[in-house]
């Protein structure tokens, strides 16, 4: 397969005003790509078949520019512009910047499963969880508007590169739409550019074989052999590794909700000098955690967790503590989903291990028992 061009990118970024962009990401790393596509007015749609000549479509271009520096009150990442115009790539916000451009609406909330099943949803100090992981390009486009063979190479090229540097698979780059329930946008161009990813990951399988062309190395243990697993676990079983930001989300998304508004950077604080040192994080015994105030308290190991999990059967009782003996706090029935804020692995044993799963503030709080959940 003949590998896409990356263009030139034009960074404007430095004209992009900091009311329309958080100026880091917090504590998250990018799991995500986001594509859009910039659609337009009713007046003024954004459509490469509108037969305009290439100062019309390069002015469209610019009042597109303007929008996302200021002018909409949202930002992305990078512009891909018109076919017309040749599809230049622009920059708008620096990567490591979190730009507005998939928060979600009070009534449709932006959420997102990872490959590794976690769920992201809400908000973090007002900013959509969504923007805070994510990197968003858009295309000058309507949703159904053809793209071009520039605009084409200019989005396979751009959104390759982004993967291979975020090390993200095909599962983690997604279109607008498959995000917030009122957008249509994104999706023209995500098979071809996922395939494109899918295509590029592949020969970083064989890095033993291409080093040792002759003979294999001698010596070589079984420990020596770097195996690239998949990405996926299985949604409900958090026992596997927690990333350390998924970790730092789970708390600060947990703050959050707990804090008074106007508390910032309060999550920095708590971290008790963990650092971002993964080895440090994922070791959540480390030190006093308070998370789900007085539902944590005493309770020893709480984990900061942003998790999903479903009830296997009905009437699964919630409880105040971790133990089966903790006062009873209502009842469950199968099939409720519940988003996760914390486990602990020293809680009672009721059969499938000490693991038992703090249920999200939004979801009522309370103790779940791990095996009561898939
Ligand atoms: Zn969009």
């Amino acid at each position: 397969m003949s590998q896409a061009t990356l263009p030139n990118i034009i960074d404007l970024s430095a004209q992009t005003p900091s009311v329309v962009h958080e100026p880091d990401r917090g504590n998250f790393t990018v799991k995500l790509l986001v594509l859009h596509d910039t659609v337009g007015s009713t007046r003024y749609p954004d459509r490469n078949d509108l037969g305009l000549d290439s100062i019309a479509y390069q002015s469209r271009e610019n009042g597109t520019i303007r929008w996302f520096q200021g002018g909409g009150d949202v930002s992305v990442h990078y512009l891909v512009g018109p076919e017309a115009t040749g599809a230049k790539i622009y920059r708008l916000c620096q990567e490591s910047w979190t730009a507005y451009h998939a928060g979600g609406t009070a009534n449709y909330p932006a959420s997102w499963k990872a490959p590794d099943g976690t769920f992201y949803q809400g908000q973090v100090n007002g900013v959509g969880i969504i923007n805070w992981i994510s990197i968003g390009i858009e295309r000058w486009g309507g949703i159904n508007d053809a793209p071009g063979p520039n605009q084409t190479n200019a989005m396979v090229a751009l959104a390759t590169d982004i993967a291979r540097r975020y090390n993200l698979a095909p599962e983690q780059i997604v279109a607008h739409k498959e995000l917030e329930g009122d957008r249509q946008d994104g999706g023209i161009l995500l098979s071809a550019i996922r395939k494109a990813v899918e295509e590029e990951r592949k020969p970083k399988l064989v890095p033993v074989q291409a080093e040792s062309p002759v003979s294999p190395p001698p010596e070589q243990t079984p420990a020596d052999i770097q195996v690239q697993t998949p990405t996926q676990n299985p949604p409900a079983d958090p026992n596997q590794k927690s990333p350390s930001d998924l970790i730092s989300a789970g708390l600060t998304r947990l703050l959050d909700f707990l804090s008074p508004k106007g508390s910032p950077n309060a999550p920095l604080d708590i971290q008790g000098g963990a650092g971002n040192d993964p080895a440090t994080q994922d070791n959540g015994s480390n030190g006093p955690i308070n998370i789900g105030g007085t539902l944590s308290q005493g309770v020893s190991g709480v984990v900061p967790y942003l998790g999903a999990g479903v009830v296997k059967n009905n009437a699964v009782i919630v409880r105040e503590k971790p133990s089966t003996d903790a006062t009873p706090v209502r009842s469950l029935n199968q099939g409720t989903a519940l988003r996760l804020s914390a486990y602990t692995d020293n809680g009672a044993n009721s059969g499938s291990g000490p693991r038992w799963y703090l249920i999200d503030a939004a979801d009522g709080g309370g103790w779940i028992y791990g095996g009561a959940l898939n």
